[in-house]
């Protein structure tokens, strides 16, 4: 299980903190919620592109003593499965969706520039989530008037803020800003969340 740590900060600074595990220990199992606090468990590497940073960080995994079950400590930056932080992701939608310029200009000017089909794959997934995404958000604000709900979920994300809602939509209901792959639905939310999505 992933849940996100509740450090806030640069890419520097995440991994200058790691290495004490005490820093974030989880004071009790989020998946059998015995009381014990969970005992560090090493950790796995993950790449990682930000708008400064192109390489590898680690993630810090606990072990539950009582469910023999693991939980990684995601920095809140990071989407879980994507490469891209939320930060590139965020910039890249809301040129292409918001600013109207195309997908090759959006991945051109994004920072760092990417290739056409990863702008085109987040695109896809935004447009599948955006429904789902204006009901989960509307929790934390306002639904905006729009025209539609690609639009309305941008503008939600803007005000909310986009690691905000990240951390709400994660941490609270379970649901991946851009829908979970298909072999990482948990508990099976994923169908849960997309039964009310619109087609792509
Ligand atoms: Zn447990």
């Amino acid at each position: 299980m992933q849940i996100l740590h509740p450090f806030v900060g640069s890419v520097q600074q995440y991994a200058e903190q790691l290495a004490d595990p005490d820093c974030y220990r989880p004071g009790h199992c989020p998946q059998c919620h015995t009381k014990h606090p969970l005992i560090a468990h090493g950790f796995y590497t993950r790449t990682l592109v930000d708008t400064a940073f192109d390489g590898i960080i680690r993630v810090r995994r606990y072990l539950c003593q009582a469910c023999q079950r693991t939980v990684s400590l995601l920095p809140e930056f990071v989407l879980p499965y994507l490469r891209c932080s939320l930060t590139v992701i965020a910039l890249f939608l809301i040129a292409r969706l918001l600013g109207g310029q195309t997908i090759e200009g959006a991945a051109r000017s994004a920072p760092p520039p990417m290739p056409y089909q990863r702008g085109q794959f987040w695109v896809r997934r935004f447009r599948v989530q955006a429904e789902a995404l204006c009901a989960a958000l509307s929790a934390l604000t306002q639904p905006a008037p729009a025209p539609n709900f690609v639009h309305r979920a941008l503008a939600m994300l803007e005000s909310t803020g986009w690691i905000a809602a990240h951390r709400f939509l994660l941490d609270g209901l379970r649901c991946h800003l851009l829908g979970w792959p298909r072999s990482q639905a948990p508990d099976g939310r994923r169908a849960a969340f997309s039964t009310t999505a619109a087609p792509a």
